[in-house]
Order: structure tokens, then sequence, then C-alpha cells
């Protein structure tokens, strides 16, 4: 079996409701989906959602790197062959998500040749995840009030919260948070590196008295004594996302030893290189978390797939896998199974799900 033609599609999907973080802010999916066909009519497909504020990727960067460059890469390739397929592509320096999307349609393809599912493929540690909800920036009793609604209507137990803008506001939100929700609700916080190192220790450890249990990038990745500070003052483990793009990072993270978590998305490192990260950091007894870069329902299944497959992702954190309940629509012909805060896995081969292509055309942007 050969690849033999690739392409990748642009679409819009509008929010429920407009989404913000310390660092950017977003009002649609705007994304790209990738088919990957095969000379037998096998065809794989993914997701990838571009960070232009992150990885310095667009839709048209990566529609044109998949076009231009990792297309003509695969196209004629046999699809079990990843490392070859990963040896051309380092040729290429950046295009993280454009790179894991046609890593993530691969697997797909080797799924359905196999007639077994991505998760039980990649290691079957379990067929259900536990979701996390992620509440955006918004005024403190929208965030309340969203956060309560999830709790309700889908079973969310784990909640995280973005800060990292304004610490007396912040630490009044998780305040509210813990008061509203209870104490049965897991908190964790993500400061998108908003603080200052010593803003953010003096704003952590005073969240810390509402129990929550880890802290995400809380200063610039760049301030490496900073951040070590943190690490040794703060009785709380500190999560890596923005450090941790590249399985190198991970390793010079490892070395620089702040963490005692790693944030793991499948739409920057595909299936591929997400394993090495979670083999390397398995080694030094770091969890890993399975965090989400605003993915419709394609790509959070393809999250879900991989913390399925592997203890580390799945059994100690709660997955982001859940961003596709916030958009309007999707093209996905059967709607992802939910239940009680847990993503039930579809059994299906490869990802296990299918496009309901007159729905793509009414996304798909021009
Ligand atoms: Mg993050």
């Amino acid at each position: 079996m050969k690849i033999r033609s690739i392409e990748a599609i642009p679409f819009r999907i509008p929010l429920k409701k407009a989404t913000e973080w310390a660092r950017g802010r977003q009002e649609a999916a705007e994304h790209v989906l990738v088919k990957l066909y095969t000379d037998e009519g096998v065809v794989g497909i993914a997701e990838a959602p571009p960070r232009p504020t992150i990885y310095g990727e667009s839709i048209a960067s990566i529609k044109f790197a998949i076009d231009e460059w990792l297309g003509p890469m695969v196209t004629g390739s046999d699809p079990f062959e990843t490392e070859k397929m990963w040896d051309r592509f380092d040729s290429i320096a950046g295009n993280t998500t454009a790179k894991a999307s046609i890593d993530i349609a691969v697997h797909d393809i080797q799924g359905k040749v196999l007639g077994t599912p991505c998760y039980k493929m990649l290691g079957s540690w379990t067929d259900k995840i536990q979701m996390a909800w992620c509440v955006n920036l918004n005024p403190l009793e929208g965030m309340v009030a969203e956060a309560q609604e999830m709790i309700r209507v889908y079973g969310f137990k784990t909640i995280k919260l973005k800060v990292g803008v304004a610490p007396d506001r912040d630490v009044e939100m998780v305040r509210a948070m813990r008061k509203e929700l209870g104490d049965d609700i897991v908190l964790y916080v993500d400061a998108n590196q908003g603080y200052d190192p010593f803003t953010a220790l003096s704003a952590l450890r005073r969240m810390a008295d509402y129990g929550i249990i880890l802290a995400e990038e809380p200063c610039p990745i760049l301030d490496k004594k900073g951040r070590k500070m943190i690490a040794e003052r703060l009785d709380m483990p500190l999560s890596g996302d923005e450090s941790c793009v590249t399985p190198a990072d991970v390793a010079r993270e490892i070395e620089l030893d702040c963490l005692r978590v790693v944030n793991i998305k499948t739409a920057r490192t595909g299936f591929t290189l997400s394993e090495k990260i979670v083999h390397l950091c398995e080694q030094s007894q770091i969890k890993n978390l399975l965090g989400f870069q605003g993915d419709a329902g394609l790509g959070s299944l393809a999250s879900a797939h991989f913390c399925a497959a592997h203890k580390n992702t799945s059994q100690y954190y709660a997955s982001e896998a859940s961003f596709f309940l916030w958009l309007l629509d999707d093209f996905l012909k059967e709607p992802i199974a939910v239940k009680d805060g847990w993503l039930e896995l579809p059994h299906g081969p490869g990802l296990g799900v299918e496009i309901d292509e007159r729905k793509l055309r009414e996304f798909a942007m021009s």
C-alpha cells in the first residue's frame, strides 16, 4: 500500500462563545482538515489547529507546508514507514502542527488497515478517559457560571483555570471557584507565562490555600532561573506546556529539573513524537497530562486515543480533550460519546470516526 495523495482543507466552525487566555483570543475553530489517500482506497484523516502566537503557524502556512513540502515527502511511501517519514520531515524546521497532523492521519490509515482502533494499536491502557474542562479568562461571574454549567451538563470533575494576567483578581477567582464548586472538584491553573517569577510565587502560594493541584507555565519559559526558583519554593508541582513543545525540549526540561508534569498535545507532536515524550517522562517519574490546542472533534478524538493508550497520560490527570464541546457544530458523522465527565473512545478502526462531507462543505473555507 502506498500513499497516493494528500489534501489540506481549511475550515471554520464558530465557537459557542469567544475564548481568551493570557496571550491570545479565539472566536472560531479555524483549522485545517488533512486527508491522506492511499492507492487501496483507505483514507486517513486528522486535524491541524494552528496557534500563530505559540508556534508561528497559520491556516495558510499549514496548507502551504502540506501542499508544497510535507505532502510530496509522503506521497508514494508506505503509510507504516513512520521512521522514514519523520527522517524526511526533519529536513524542514518548525511546521510542528502540519507535521503532527500527517503523522496522525498516517496512524488512522494504519488502524484502518489493521482493523484496530488507534488507542489499542498504541498501547491500550484503557478505552475511556476522564476529561477536564478549561475555563478561559472572562469576568469572574462568567467564569464561575461556565464551570458550574459544564459540571452540571457534562459531569466534569476537574476544572482548569486560566490565570496569569492580574494576580489579585486571579486569586479571588480561584477562591470563588473553590467556594462555589465545592471541595470535590479538582482545580489546577495555567498562567501561560503571564507572571514574573516573584509574582507567580506569591500568587500561587495564595492559590494553594484553595487546593490547586498543579500550576502550568507560571512565568516566561526563557526565565530558567525564575522557574527553578518557583519550583524549589512552591509546595505544588509545576507543569510544562510551552516549554515542552518537542521531545528535545522535554529532554532539556528534565535536565533543568523544574517540572513534575509535562503537557502533551498530539496536535503539535502527533502520535510518534508524543510517544517519545511519554517514554522520556516515564524514566524520570514525570507524569503526563493530555492538553488541547483548541481542537475540534477530530483533533480531540486523536488526543483521546493517545491518552487512553498510555498509563502515564491517562492514569494520573484528567485529559483536556474536551474543547469540541465548545463548538457550535462539527463535521463528524457520529457525536463523540461523553458520559459523566468521561470520554468513551469509539471502537472502530483507526480514529474510529467518519466525516459528514455535506457538513464539511458547509464549514470549508474557500
Ligand atoms: Mg497551557
